[in-house]
């Protein structure tokens, strides 16, 4: 292994030279590969082929309680629906809102509804003279294009190994009414793959927020996605219901879910849950901008996916297939980049991977590996406003390309992280 920090100036060169010709070699294969995202393969996409083949011309198209899912109606979603939804979600199904293919859509909206109209009529947060929002860094990209494009200020808060640093989010809600939310992803966070420790939960739940109207925006996108079926080998959240009702603040979160990395991306279904008076409140807005959404979508997933046994089972399909790209990730960064002055996180569930180069690095090494033929998601992806203060954050999506593919790519990944830590070493 190298260790770079004590090379010579004279060895720091030879690694150079040694790396750029390796690096030309890869250039010369004229590769097309593209680790940017976070989609699930097409292998994937198959194990959900099924989920299209349970309602036909001939099916029952009616509800358990006799909902006829072909026509208008039933807002919040069908009864068998909300139960599925809410026992993913750790909610009581009437604290179940069932909504259309995307929860970015439905977090986006929910943001709308709360600036225009206000939060459980407290004055609309656009008739503020100033707004701002809590950032764990590095997090979601899409969670915070959503806050930048209402023009609130988001204010960055580093994410440690359990959940957002807590002292910090504390201090800030308690002395500033402008700041009105966070945006949290509880487990196998995008992109750092890490969860939220009871403690942190606890915390965000109890702490004491000058603005009444502070809203925990709860994104538990990767819920049930572990890479593990070992239940000692899975990450568990406390539940953010049971900890804000306990601690007298039953308002303070809105959940959200989608089944879009279950079954199909964009085609499936999402649900948020929330307490009662947050659930009216919602659910008196909704009734303005649609009269139901897609019922027989929901009918064909729920009848699918069962029940928790049912969604463990097809999960566990999933898993089957992006462990090996996880390990294989792994791998290649243990066995190549240890003594560089990287770190990497090592996830047991979720959709990513969350590597650290020395600062100044990250922008280097993604513009190394695009000109060699691989594609990556963007330096600075993960931070609010796309600006990582430390260029050092890349975010790994190993789930998309074939397991060949992507042991090219990590070959190529590996080499232009190192070019970037030596030359960062000799500038
Ligand atoms: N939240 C997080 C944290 C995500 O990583 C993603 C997908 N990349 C989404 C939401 C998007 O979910 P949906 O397809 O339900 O809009």
């Amino acid at each position: 292994m190298p260790d770079y920090a004590q090379f010579s100036q004279q060895q720091l060169e030879e690694e150079l030279a040694r790396l750029n010709e390796e690096y030309a070699a890869f250039k010369a294969r004229d590769l097309k590969l593209n680790m940017a995202r976070g989609k699930p393969s097409s292998e994937q996409l198959e194990l959900s082929r099924p989920v299209l083949d349970v309602l036909n011309s001939q099916s029952d198209l009616s509800s358990d309680d006799g909902t006829d899912c072909r026509n208008y109606g039933v807002l919040e979603g069908l009864a068998e629906t909300r139960t599925f939804m809410g026992a993913m979600m750790d909610e009581h199904p009437s604290n179940v809102f069932i909504y259309g293919a995307s929860s970015l859509k439905m977090m986006y909206d929910t943001f709308a509804q709360y600036y225009m109209f206000g939060v459980l009529g407290k004055t609309p947060w656009c008739k503020l003279d100033e707004m701002k929002w809590l950032c764990p860094v590095p997090g979601y990209d899409r969670h915070f294009a959503i806050t930048e494009a209402f023009g609130v200020q988001m204010i960055n808060v580093p994410l440690l190994e359990g959940g957002p640093d807590m002292d910090m989010v504390e201090d800030l809600v308690a002395k500033d009414a402008s700041i009105k939310g966070i945006w949290c992803v509880p487990k196998y966070s995008n992109p750092s793959g890490t969860s939220y420790s009871d403690e942190t939960v606890r915390r965000l739940a109890k702490m004491h927020c000058a603005a009444p109207d502070f809203r925990i925006f709860w994104d538990n996108a990767y819920a049930v996605h572990h890479l593990y079926d070992d239940p000692a080998r899975q990450d568990q959240v406390l539940d953010i219901r049971s900890a804000c009702e306990e601690a007298g603040y039953p308002n303070r979160y809105m959940k959200f879910a989608s089944l879009s990395k279950i079954t199909f991306p964009g085609a499936s279904i999402s649900a948020f849950g929330c307490s009662f008076a947050n659930m009216q409140e919602a659910k008196k807005r909704l009734g303005v901008q649609t009269i139901g959404f897609d019922k027989l979508n929901q009918l064909r997933h729920v009848r699918y996916l069962r029940d928790m046994d049912g969604l463990a089972a097809h999960m566990s399909k999933h898993a089957a297939i992006i462990r090996p790209k996880f390990e294989l990730v792994l791998d290649a960064l243990r066995e190549n980049l240890v003594g560089t002055g990287c770190t990497w996180t090592e996830p047991r569930g979720g959709y990513f991977v969350c590597f650290s180069g020395p600062e100044g690095t990250a922008k280097r090494t993604v513009s190394l590996a695009k000109e060699a033929g691989v594609v990556l998601t963007g330096a600075g992806a993960p931070f609010p406003y796309g600006n990582d203060p430390e260029d050092s954050v890349i975010r790994l999506a190993p789930t998309l390309p074939p397991l060949d593919e992507l042991r090219v790519a990590m070959e190529v990944f590996v080499c232009c992280a190192k070019i970037a830590c030596v030359e960062r070493l000799l500038a």
